[in-house]
């Protein structure tokens, strides 16, 4: 029998999507998805909402997150499926992320504030109430004052992390990440992880580490893992028994990334269920 495709990864206006969890889950409905994923960055704030609209569509919801962490100058997300959004360590941490993201993109726009007439308030405009924040509501601030043409411009120039403006937030190791998403029943798979640019990607030798922290799977269909990075990842997963998965890392109109343009594997999804004690799937 052919499947509905399989989408694990897509962003909501709780974070840096443009599309309200509803809307999302819509947009999913009619790109003709049998599942999706909401995975906002460090925030859980959209399950109730998507669990809601997902009745009645036919299409499968899998309650996630894209959560934040960093390893040297690198800055690795590790998503995470089907875990119990009440976990006290998981919350605590995740609102920590949030915080400083805040912080750090009221720091980045008060430089660029110096050369542009740009505030903060402009930034909020960008934003839901308690969303987490980044440099893509910054960026559409930009576009709006007119200084960029859309998002991605506005990362390729202002926001780009050379441009002088920029600086990271903090975060947990990834390994630290991957322990609190298995503490908290879910099922932690890392996310694009052979990206172009980031100075280069994650050593082998901390992808053993984070196997051994507990690291469930790997996302390899993803448009910004190289084609040399994904042959890699697979040979990673094949000796790590590894789940593999391939998604499309929506953001709405924020990033050109189309619903279903990567998808996972019915049985590689089975994986996760499986292996996830702390939610479970949504079927609308
Ligand atoms: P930040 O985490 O604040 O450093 O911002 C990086 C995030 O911006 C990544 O998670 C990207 O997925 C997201 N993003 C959203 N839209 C875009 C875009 N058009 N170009 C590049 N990154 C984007
Ligand atoms: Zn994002
Ligand atoms: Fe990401
Ligand atoms: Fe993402």
């Amino acid at each position: 029998m052919p499947h509905r495709p399989i989408d694990l990864h897509a962003h909501s206006s709780v974070s840096d999507g443009t599309e309200t969890p509803a809307e999302l889950v819509a947009a999913a409905a009619a790109a003709g998805l049998g599942t999706v994923a909401l995975t906002d960055h460090d925030s859980t704030a959209g399950w109730a909402e998507a669990t809601r609209a997902v009745v009645g569509t036919g299409l499968t919801l899998v309650p996630g997150m894209e959560l934040s962490t960093s390893l040297g100058m690198n800055s690795v997300h590790m998503l995470g499926y089907l875990f119990d959004p009440a976990d006290p360590e998981l919350v605590a941490e995740t609102a920590r992320l949030r915080e400083s993201r805040l912080h750090r993109a009221e720091r980045i726009v008060e430089r660029i504030a110096a050369d542009y007439d740009i505030s903060w308030a402009d930034v909020l405009a960008q934003s839901t109430n308690g969303a987490t924040l980044g440099r893509p509501h910054i960026a559409d601030a930009l576009v709006a004052r007119g200084f960029a043409p859309d998002r991605s411009a506005a990362f390729a120039g202002i926001l780009h992390w050379r441009s002088g403006y920029y600086e990271p937030h903090e975060a947990p190791s990834p390994m630290h990440g991957v322990r609190l998403i298995r503490a908290a029943g879910g099922v932690p798979v890392i996310a694009h992880p052979a990206t172009r640019g980031r100075s280069t990607n994650i050593p082998e030798r901390a992808f053993d580490e984070l196997v051994e922290a507990g690291l469930m799977g790997v996302e390899i269909a993803h448009r910004e893992n190289t084609a040399a990075g994904a042959e890699k990842l697979r040979q990673l997963a094949r000796r790590h028994d590894l789940i593999v998965t391939g998604s499309s890392d929506y953001h709405g109109e924020g990033k050109p990334n189309r619903l279903g343009e990567n998808s996972t594997e019915p049985d590689q999804l089975a994986r996760i269920v499986e292996a996830a004690t702390g939610w479970a799937p949504v079927r609308g």
